[in-house]
Protein backbone atom coordinates (compact mmCIF):
# COMPACT_ATOMS: atom_id res chain seq x y z
CA UNK A 1 0.00 0.00 0.00
CA UNK A 2 1.26 3.53 -1.14
CA UNK A 3 2.00 5.47 2.25
CA UNK A 4 3.25 8.89 2.63
CA UNK A 5 4.32 11.38 5.51
CA UNK A 6 2.96 14.79 6.73
CA UNK A 7 4.37 17.26 8.21
CA UNK A 8 2.68 20.12 9.67
CA UNK A 9 4.96 23.22 11.10
CA UNK A 10 3.92 25.25 13.48
CA UNK A 11 5.77 28.47 13.43
CA UNK A 12 5.59 30.20 16.57
CA UNK A 13 7.82 30.47 19.20
CA UNK A 14 7.86 32.01 22.62
CA UNK A 15 10.77 33.83 21.59
CA UNK A 16 14.35 32.65 19.38
CA UNK A 17 17.24 30.60 20.61
CA UNK A 18 20.62 32.53 19.73
CA UNK A 19 21.50 30.02 16.79
CA UNK A 20 18.18 29.51 15.32
CA UNK A 21 17.05 30.42 11.36
CA UNK A 22 14.21 28.11 11.45
CA UNK A 23 10.55 30.24 10.23
CA UNK A 24 9.49 31.03 12.98
CA UNK A 25 7.66 34.14 15.08
CA UNK A 26 6.44 35.14 18.29
CA UNK A 27 3.00 35.83 17.57
CA UNK A 28 0.75 34.04 19.94
CA UNK A 29 -2.41 36.15 19.26
CA UNK A 30 -2.51 34.17 15.79
CA UNK A 31 -1.99 30.96 17.04
CA UNK A 32 -6.03 30.89 17.09
CA UNK A 33 -6.54 31.31 13.64
CA UNK A 34 -3.50 28.51 12.76
CA UNK A 35 -5.46 25.35 12.79
CA UNK A 36 -8.24 26.44 10.13
CA UNK A 37 -5.46 27.75 7.68
CA UNK A 38 -3.95 24.53 8.13
CA UNK A 39 -6.99 22.41 7.22
CA UNK A 40 -7.12 25.53 4.34
CA UNK A 41 -3.49 24.38 2.71
CA UNK A 42 -4.87 20.55 3.78
CA UNK A 43 -8.06 20.86 1.38
CA UNK A 44 -6.12 22.52 -1.67
CA UNK A 45 -3.36 19.97 -1.38
CA UNK A 46 -5.12 16.37 -0.57
CA UNK A 47 -4.13 15.65 -3.72
CA UNK A 48 -0.75 16.34 -3.63
CA UNK A 49 0.53 13.12 -2.84
CA UNK A 50 0.52 9.94 -5.28
CA UNK A 51 -2.18 8.27 -3.96
CA UNK A 52 -4.30 5.43 -5.79
CA UNK A 53 -7.04 6.39 -3.22
CA UNK A 54 -9.51 9.11 -2.77
CA UNK A 55 -7.66 9.55 0.15
CA UNK A 56 -4.22 9.06 0.64
CA UNK A 57 -2.79 6.71 3.90
CA UNK A 58 -0.31 8.30 6.14
CA UNK A 59 1.90 6.48 7.76
CA UNK A 60 3.72 9.51 9.42
CA UNK A 61 2.51 12.81 10.93
CA UNK A 62 5.38 14.43 11.94
CA UNK A 63 4.48 18.26 13.71
CA UNK A 64 7.28 20.82 13.74
CA UNK A 65 8.82 23.74 14.34
CA UNK A 66 8.95 26.59 15.41
CA UNK A 67 7.32 25.12 18.75
CA UNK A 68 4.51 22.79 18.23
CA UNK A 69 4.10 22.72 22.08
CA UNK A 70 3.09 26.29 21.94
CA UNK A 71 -0.58 24.82 20.34
CA UNK A 72 -2.86 23.70 23.19
CA UNK A 73 -4.70 20.66 23.31
CA UNK A 74 -7.87 21.79 21.66
CA UNK A 75 -5.58 23.71 18.95
CA UNK A 76 -4.55 20.56 17.92
CA UNK A 77 -6.95 18.52 18.42
CA UNK A 78 -8.50 20.77 15.89
CA UNK A 79 -5.51 20.17 13.60
CA UNK A 80 -6.02 16.70 13.75
CA UNK A 81 -9.81 16.65 13.26
CA UNK A 82 -8.97 18.07 10.31
CA UNK A 83 -6.33 15.89 9.39
CA UNK A 84 -8.89 12.98 9.83
CA UNK A 85 -11.15 14.63 7.68
CA UNK A 86 -8.73 14.85 4.50
CA UNK A 87 -6.58 11.67 4.92
CA UNK A 88 -6.63 8.70 6.39
CA UNK A 89 -4.16 7.52 9.01
CA UNK A 90 -2.58 3.80 8.59
CA UNK A 91 -3.16 1.67 12.30
CA UNK A 92 0.28 2.07 13.58
CA UNK A 93 1.16 5.22 12.13
CA UNK A 94 3.24 7.21 13.97
CA UNK A 95 2.74 10.70 15.13
CA UNK A 96 5.15 13.02 16.33
CA UNK A 97 5.06 16.63 18.83
CA UNK A 98 8.03 18.48 18.77
CA UNK A 99 8.17 19.97 22.15
CA UNK A 100 9.89 22.62 24.53
CA UNK A 101 10.82 21.02 27.93
CA UNK A 102 9.31 24.21 29.36
CA UNK A 103 5.77 23.37 27.86
CA UNK A 104 5.06 19.55 29.37
CA UNK A 105 3.61 20.79 32.46
CA UNK A 106 1.55 17.89 34.18
CA UNK A 107 -1.53 19.61 32.82
CA UNK A 108 0.10 19.79 29.50
CA UNK A 109 0.66 16.31 29.11
CA UNK A 110 -2.87 15.39 31.03
CA UNK A 111 -4.53 17.68 28.24
CA UNK A 112 -3.00 15.72 25.83
CA UNK A 113 -4.58 12.49 26.31
CA UNK A 114 -7.12 11.69 23.85
CA UNK A 115 -5.22 13.04 20.89
CA UNK A 116 -3.29 10.21 18.35
CA UNK A 117 0.30 12.22 19.45
CA UNK A 118 2.42 8.75 20.32
CA UNK A 119 5.90 10.43 19.84
CA UNK A 120 7.45 13.40 21.43
CA UNK A 121 10.66 15.00 20.22
CA UNK A 122 11.71 16.96 23.26
CA UNK A 123 14.40 19.83 22.16
CA UNK A 124 17.05 19.81 24.81
CA UNK A 125 20.26 20.43 23.70
CA UNK A 126 22.27 20.54 26.79
CA UNK A 127 21.80 19.67 30.25
CA UNK A 128 24.65 22.39 30.95
CA UNK A 129 22.60 25.13 32.55
CA UNK A 130 25.70 27.89 31.28
CA UNK A 131 25.38 26.63 28.21
CA UNK A 132 21.06 26.72 27.38
CA UNK A 133 21.53 30.65 28.66
CA UNK A 134 24.65 31.02 26.52
CA UNK A 135 22.28 30.10 23.30
CA UNK A 136 18.99 31.47 24.49
CA UNK A 137 16.75 28.45 25.56
CA UNK A 138 13.97 29.16 27.59
CA UNK A 139 14.42 25.71 29.89
CA UNK A 140 17.26 24.48 32.27
CA UNK A 141 18.79 21.30 33.06
CA UNK A 142 16.50 20.40 36.29
CA UNK A 143 13.31 21.14 33.99
CA UNK A 144 14.55 18.86 30.88
CA UNK A 145 15.00 16.28 33.25
CA UNK A 146 11.34 17.01 35.16
CA UNK A 147 9.96 16.81 31.12
CA UNK A 148 11.72 13.60 30.07
CA UNK A 149 10.22 11.70 33.69
CA UNK A 150 6.69 13.57 33.30
CA UNK A 151 6.54 12.35 29.94
CA UNK A 152 7.57 8.92 30.56
CA UNK A 153 5.37 8.87 33.38
CA UNK A 154 2.32 9.34 31.26
CA UNK A 155 3.71 6.23 29.23
CA UNK A 156 4.79 7.61 26.78
CA UNK A 157 7.30 5.04 25.03
CA UNK A 158 8.59 7.08 22.01
CA UNK A 159 10.69 9.71 22.68
CA UNK A 160 12.84 11.27 21.53
CA UNK A 161 15.87 14.17 22.59
CA UNK A 162 17.90 16.64 20.35
CA UNK A 163 21.41 17.31 21.84
CA UNK A 164 23.95 20.13 20.14
CA UNK A 165 28.11 19.82 20.09
CA UNK A 166 30.21 22.64 20.30
CA UNK A 167 28.54 24.74 21.70
CA UNK A 168 29.84 28.36 23.61
CA UNK A 169 31.72 27.21 26.32
CA UNK A 170 31.16 23.25 25.93
CA UNK A 171 34.13 21.08 27.04
CA UNK A 172 34.81 17.72 26.44
CA UNK A 173 33.93 17.11 30.16
CA UNK A 174 30.59 19.22 30.08
CA UNK A 175 29.38 17.36 26.70
CA UNK A 176 30.07 13.78 28.90
CA UNK A 177 27.76 15.10 31.48
CA UNK A 178 25.08 15.42 28.94
CA UNK A 179 25.48 12.35 27.37
CA UNK A 180 25.70 11.01 30.58
CA UNK A 181 22.51 12.64 31.69
CA UNK A 182 20.51 11.59 28.11
CA UNK A 183 22.07 7.77 28.79
CA UNK A 184 19.97 7.62 32.15
CA UNK A 185 16.94 9.32 31.15
CA UNK A 186 16.74 5.97 29.04
CA UNK A 187 14.93 7.52 25.75
CA UNK A 188 14.30 5.82 22.60
CA UNK A 189 15.79 8.15 20.46
CA UNK A 190 18.68 10.50 20.38
CA UNK A 191 19.35 13.53 17.41
CA UNK A 192 22.78 15.20 17.86
CA UNK A 193 24.25 18.24 15.93
CA UNK A 194 26.99 20.40 15.77
CA UNK A 195 26.59 24.02 15.96
CA UNK A 196 25.73 25.29 12.67
CA UNK A 197 25.21 29.26 12.36
CA UNK A 198 23.53 30.86 9.46
CA UNK A 199 24.74 34.60 8.75
CA UNK A 200 22.61 36.96 10.86
CA UNK A 201 21.54 34.96 13.84
CA UNK A 202 22.23 36.28 17.46
CA UNK A 203 25.07 34.10 17.78
CA UNK A 204 26.70 34.21 15.04
CA UNK A 205 27.15 38.36 15.78
CA UNK A 206 28.27 37.34 19.24
CA UNK A 207 31.14 35.23 17.76
CA UNK A 208 31.96 37.83 15.33
CA UNK A 209 31.93 40.19 18.16
CA UNK A 210 34.74 37.84 20.22
CA UNK A 211 32.10 37.12 23.02
CA UNK A 212 32.76 33.08 22.10
CA UNK A 213 35.06 31.29 20.89
CA UNK A 214 33.97 28.51 18.17
CA UNK A 215 35.08 24.65 19.30
CA UNK A 216 37.38 24.17 16.96
CA UNK A 217 38.00 20.87 14.42
CA UNK A 218 39.56 19.22 16.85
CA UNK A 219 37.10 19.23 19.69
CA UNK A 220 34.49 18.94 17.49
CA UNK A 221 35.34 15.73 16.14
CA UNK A 222 36.07 14.12 19.48
CA UNK A 223 32.64 15.07 20.56
CA UNK A 224 30.59 13.56 17.85
CA UNK A 225 33.21 10.35 18.34
CA UNK A 226 32.40 10.04 22.03
CA UNK A 227 28.56 10.58 20.99
CA UNK A 228 29.40 7.57 18.48
CA UNK A 229 30.98 5.28 20.85
CA UNK A 230 28.66 6.20 23.96
CA UNK A 231 25.53 5.71 22.68
CA UNK A 232 26.44 2.66 20.10
CA UNK A 233 28.55 0.72 23.76
CA UNK A 234 24.74 1.39 25.18
CA UNK A 235 22.56 -0.40 22.68
CA UNK A 236 21.64 2.75 20.28
CA UNK A 237 22.13 1.82 16.78
CA UNK A 238 23.52 5.02 15.08
CA UNK A 239 21.62 4.76 11.63
CA UNK A 240 21.78 8.73 10.68
CA UNK A 241 25.30 10.58 10.92
CA UNK A 242 23.00 13.20 13.41
CA UNK A 243 20.45 10.00 14.58
CA UNK A 244 20.52 7.11 17.33
CA UNK A 245 17.68 4.89 18.37
CA UNK A 246 17.10 1.58 19.64
CA UNK A 247 16.25 -1.37 17.93
CA UNK A 248 12.93 -0.69 16.85
CA UNK A 249 12.81 3.00 17.29
CA UNK A 250 14.06 5.29 14.40
CA UNK A 251 12.40 8.05 13.17
CA UNK A 252 9.69 6.75 10.65
CA UNK A 253 8.81 10.07 9.52
CA UNK A 254 12.94 11.25 8.75
CA UNK A 255 13.71 7.85 7.61
CA UNK A 256 11.09 7.72 4.95
CA UNK A 257 12.68 11.60 3.71
CA UNK A 258 15.30 9.74 3.93
CA UNK A 259 14.59 7.15 1.31
CA UNK A 260 13.04 9.93 -0.96
CA UNK A 261 9.79 8.66 -0.34
CA UNK A 262 6.47 11.20 -0.58
CA UNK A 263 5.87 13.81 2.03
CA UNK A 264 3.25 16.74 2.07
CA UNK A 265 4.77 19.51 4.05
CA UNK A 266 2.16 22.09 5.66
CA UNK A 267 2.34 25.59 7.23
CA UNK A 268 4.65 28.65 6.04
CA UNK A 269 7.92 27.54 4.91
CA UNK A 270 7.27 23.74 4.82
CA UNK A 271 8.53 21.44 1.73
CA UNK A 272 6.58 19.04 -0.03
CA UNK A 273 8.12 16.12 -2.44
CA UNK A 274 6.24 14.40 -4.35
CA UNK A 275 8.25 11.57 -5.45
CA UNK A 276 10.05 13.82 -8.51
CA UNK A 277 9.44 17.60 -7.57
CA UNK A 278 9.49 19.69 -4.86
CA UNK A 279 7.79 22.68 -3.80
CA UNK A 280 7.61 24.58 -0.82
CA UNK A 281 5.63 27.75 0.71
CA UNK A 282 6.92 31.00 1.33
CA UNK A 283 7.82 31.69 4.95
CA UNK A 284 5.25 34.38 5.38
CA UNK A 285 2.71 33.76 8.51
CA UNK A 286 0.48 36.64 7.38
CA UNK A 287 0.06 35.37 3.80
CA UNK A 288 -0.60 31.89 4.94
CA UNK A 289 -3.04 32.89 7.42
CA UNK A 290 -4.75 34.52 3.97
CA UNK A 291 -4.45 31.51 2.41
CA UNK A 292 -1.76 32.51 0.26
CA UNK A 293 0.87 30.19 0.23
CA UNK A 294 3.16 31.46 -2.27
CA UNK A 295 4.60 28.54 -3.74
CA UNK A 296 7.40 27.66 -5.22
CA UNK A 297 9.20 24.63 -6.84
CA UNK A 298 11.82 22.88 -8.54
CA UNK A 299 12.11 19.99 -10.87
CA UNK A 300 15.69 18.82 -10.28
CA UNK A 301 16.81 17.70 -13.81
CA UNK A 302 19.21 14.21 -13.54
CA UNK A 303 22.64 15.62 -12.07
CA UNK A 304 20.65 17.65 -9.22
CA UNK A 305 18.54 14.08 -8.30
CA UNK A 306 22.13 12.17 -8.49
CA UNK A 307 23.29 14.73 -5.95
CA UNK A 308 20.64 14.61 -3.33
CA UNK A 309 20.40 10.97 -3.12
CA UNK A 310 24.42 11.29 -2.78
CA UNK A 311 23.95 13.85 -0.05
CA UNK A 312 20.96 12.29 1.99
CA UNK A 313 21.35 8.55 1.31
CA UNK A 314 24.96 8.69 2.57
CA UNK A 315 24.35 10.20 5.56
CA UNK A 316 22.23 6.95 6.62
CA UNK A 317 23.51 3.40 7.92
CA UNK A 318 22.15 1.62 4.47
CA UNK A 319 23.69 3.86 1.91
CA UNK A 320 23.37 3.86 -1.59
CA UNK A 321 21.49 0.51 -3.41
CA UNK A 322 23.61 0.88 -6.49
CA UNK A 323 20.81 -1.15 -8.54
CA UNK A 324 18.34 1.35 -7.48
CA UNK A 325 21.04 3.93 -8.70
CA UNK A 326 21.32 2.45 -12.24
CA UNK A 327 17.66 1.82 -12.40
CA UNK A 328 16.46 5.15 -11.51
CA UNK A 329 19.55 7.23 -13.07
CA UNK A 330 21.17 5.82 -15.47
CA UNK A 331 24.22 3.36 -16.20
CA UNK A 332 26.43 6.36 -16.35
CA UNK A 333 25.71 7.89 -13.19
CA UNK A 334 25.96 4.89 -11.40
CA UNK A 335 29.92 4.02 -12.84
CA UNK A 336 30.72 8.18 -12.57
CA UNK A 337 29.45 7.67 -8.67
CA UNK A 338 31.72 4.21 -7.99
CA UNK A 339 34.85 6.11 -10.00
CA UNK A 340 34.37 8.41 -7.50
CA UNK A 341 33.83 6.32 -4.64
CA UNK A 342 37.27 4.15 -5.35
CA UNK A 343 39.44 6.16 -3.49
CA UNK A 344 37.64 6.37 -0.44
CA UNK A 345 36.82 2.55 -0.64
CA UNK A 346 40.96 1.95 -1.03
CA UNK A 347 41.12 4.26 2.08
CA UNK A 348 38.42 1.98 3.83
CA UNK A 349 36.02 4.79 4.19
CA UNK A 350 33.41 3.34 2.22
CA UNK A 351 32.44 -0.27 1.75
CA UNK A 352 29.86 -2.22 -0.74
CA UNK A 353 28.52 -4.55 1.08
CA UNK A 354 24.79 -6.75 -0.27
CA UNK A 355 25.27 -4.03 -3.31
CA UNK A 356 25.12 -1.06 -1.19
CA UNK A 357 27.70 1.46 -1.58
CA UNK A 358 28.01 2.79 2.22
CA UNK A 359 30.25 5.04 4.34
CA UNK A 360 31.39 3.31 7.31
CA UNK A 361 30.11 4.53 10.77
CA UNK A 362 33.72 5.27 11.92
CA UNK A 363 33.63 7.74 8.74
CA UNK A 364 30.61 9.96 9.15
CA UNK A 365 32.91 12.32 10.94
CA UNK A 366 34.11 13.22 7.48
CA UNK A 367 31.38 12.20 5.58
CA UNK A 368 30.48 16.27 4.33
CA UNK A 369 33.94 15.59 2.60
CA UNK A 370 33.25 12.30 1.09
CA UNK A 371 29.56 13.13 -0.51
CA UNK A 372 30.90 16.53 -1.74
CA UNK A 373 33.76 14.77 -3.65
CA UNK A 374 30.72 12.08 -4.92
CA UNK A 375 28.60 14.92 -6.03
CA UNK A 376 28.34 16.26 -9.34
CA UNK A 377 29.19 19.60 -10.65
S1 LIG B 1 12.50 26.82 20.01
FE1 LIG B 1 13.33 25.70 18.23
S2 LIG B 1 12.44 26.69 16.42
FE2 LIG B 1 12.10 28.07 18.17
S3 LIG B 1 13.82 29.50 18.07
FE3 LIG B 1 14.42 27.84 19.47
S4 LIG B 1 15.48 26.34 18.17
FE4 LIG B 1 14.35 27.74 16.80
Amino acid sequence: MDTSGLYIHVPFCRRKCGYCDFYSKAAASLIDAYPAALEAEMEESRHYLPSPAERPQLATVYLGGGTPSLLSAGQLKAVFDAVHRWFDLTPEAEITLEANPDDLSEDYLASLEGLPVNRISIGIQSFIDSELAFIGRRHDARRAIEAVRRCQAMGYDNLSIDLMMALPGQTMKSFDQSLSQALDLGVQHISAYLLSLEPGVPLHRALQQGRWQEAGEELSTAMYRRLHERLTASGYEHYEVSNFARPGFRSRHNSAYWQGRPYLGLGPSAHSFDGQNRRWNAPDLAAYLRGDFQRQSDHPNRTERYNELVMVRLRCLEGISLDELRQTLGQDLHDACLAAAQKWIEARNMHIKDGRLVIDPDSWIVSDEIIRDLMLV
